[in-house]
């Protein structure tokens, strides 16, 4: 059997009892006779409070020790962690990420993972002990300074061991039993997953999904990982994220259409009115902002009006680069002419999401009806292949996402949707 990389999070090892479980739970799988690598996020809320407590020293603390505090959450729980396991009498070993050898590039808070070099690792199941690896860590090439891969990135570090590895399966314990059809805590008739396509999760994370870290799933999809989204306060099977072509052969038909309805307050929306209809205007407004590092995701521009010849453009972006790309934009104000900007943060974004989407007419009709039949006002619209996005009121995302699911036949008969843990902070 098999390399098994498994990863806990917070909520999973909020206490002690909780890491004794997930001890236990660890022992299990290497008496099944798998070699074990652990990945572990930092206990509960603690990343939240540390960077709490850093405001209160500071309103701007230099990212550098940013890095350096954060990162002592992941060392907590992973020492606490290799001692219980040690208890039960089983081998365990914790390595930061600079030892279990995740190389990043150095940009403090959001550094990528350039190179894996897992000797350590390798070494230490080799020998027949249970590796313990903290999450969302590595240390910088150049500046050999510990990094933070970004918020919730523990997911991304399990997988991307798991590529290193050759592991068989990246499992990922969490606080819901897996991938449902919408978020649990807003539809609790939400149906569990038993399959997913990494090209449907793909989109599913970056339509505001929680359950996964984005950069996980993008590192799942190009290295061909497959993961298994589970709790780690059960032990029934959750929900299998797999390579595009395994998908679902042989489930329902309706399963293979949606694979769910995600949702996203993170988002808002900037307008520049008037905008003088002349080539190059629009590449002006998002070169300036390219240059201010705001991620752009929705564009829409409408047709001039003849007696003036001037346009509306609006996009959303992340809330948290609102003022800096209003500031940039003020900048430019003059050498595009438009006649001013309006900014929206009362918005939120839902999405559909199924590849079987590509090849059945009338999804985008179904479910433009079913907001309509609720009362909701589309402000925005945008699709992929296989996803289709609409920006609303802040205050109609629960509404929308319920029609949504009711009107795509995604509401289970019972409900099943548990939560079992974690403060949703
Ligand atoms: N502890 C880190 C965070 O809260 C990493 C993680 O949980 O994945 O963002
Ligand atoms: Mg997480």
């Amino acid at each position: 059997m098999g390399i098994v990389v498994q990863k806990y999070g917070g909520s999973s090892v909020a206490d002690a009892d909780g890491i004794k479980r997930v001890a236990q739970r660890i022992v299990n799988t290497k008496k099944q006779g798998h070699e074990v690598v652990v990945v572990v996020s930092a206990m509960g809320d603690t990343t939240d409070d540390l960077r709490d407590l850093a405001e209160q020293v500071t309103p701007l603390p230099p990212p550098r020790e940013l890095d350096m505090l954060l990162t002592a959450g992941e060392r907590i729980s992973m020492a606490l962690l290799a001692m219980a396991v040690s208890s039960l009498g089983h081998e365990a070993q914790s390595f930061t990420g600079s030892q279990a050898g995740v190389i990043t590039d150095s940009v403090h808070g959001k550094a990528k993972i350039i190179d894996i070099t897992p000797g350590r690792i390798k070494s230490a199941i080799d020998e027949g002990h249970v590796a313990i690896v903290a999450g969302f860590q590595g240390v910088s090439q150049d500046t050999k300074d510990v990094t933070t891969l970004g918020r919730g990135a523990s997911d991304t570090t399990a997988v991307a061991l798991a590529a290193a590895l050759g592991a068989e399966v990246c499992e990922i314990y969490t606080d819901v039993a897996g991938v449902f059809t919408a978020d649990p805590r807003i539809v609790p008739a939400a149906r569990k997953l038993d399959r997913v396509s990494h090209e449907e999760m793909l989109e599913m994370a970056a339509s505001g999904a929680k359950i996964l870290h984005l950069r996980c799933v993008e590192y799942a999809r190009r290295y061909d990982v497959p993961i298994h989204v589970r709790t780690s306060f059960d032990t029934i099977e959750g929900t299998w994220i797999l390579p595009d072509t395994a998908d679902t052969e042989g489930d329902t038909v309706e399963q293979a259409i949606i694979a769910g309805v995600a949702h996203d307050r993170s988002e808002a929306k900037i307008t520049v009115v008037g905008v003088p209809d002349k080539v190059g205007e629009a590449a002006r407004i998002f070169e300036v902002l390219a240059g201010s590092e705001v991620n752009i995701d929705m564009v829409v521009q409408n047709v001039s009006a003849a007696a003036t010849a001037r346009t509306d453009i609006s996009f959303t972006l992340p809330r948290e680069d609102g003022q800096n790309a209003m500031a940039a934009l003020a900048k430019i104000q003059d050498e595009v002419g438009y006649d001013k900007l309006l900014f929206d943060d009362r918005v939120g974004k839902v999405s559909l999401i199924g590849a079987g989407m590509r090849s059945h007419p009338g999804i985008t009709a179904k479910f433009f009806a079913s907001l309509a039949a609720a009362g909701v006002n589309i402000e925005m619209i945008s699709t992929s292949e296989i996803r289709i996005s609409v920006i609303v009121d802040e205050g109609q995302i629960d509404t929308a996402v319920r029609a949504t699911h009711t009107a795509f036949d995604l509401d289970a008969d019972e409900v099943e949707a548990v939560v079992y843990g974690g403060t949703g902070r």
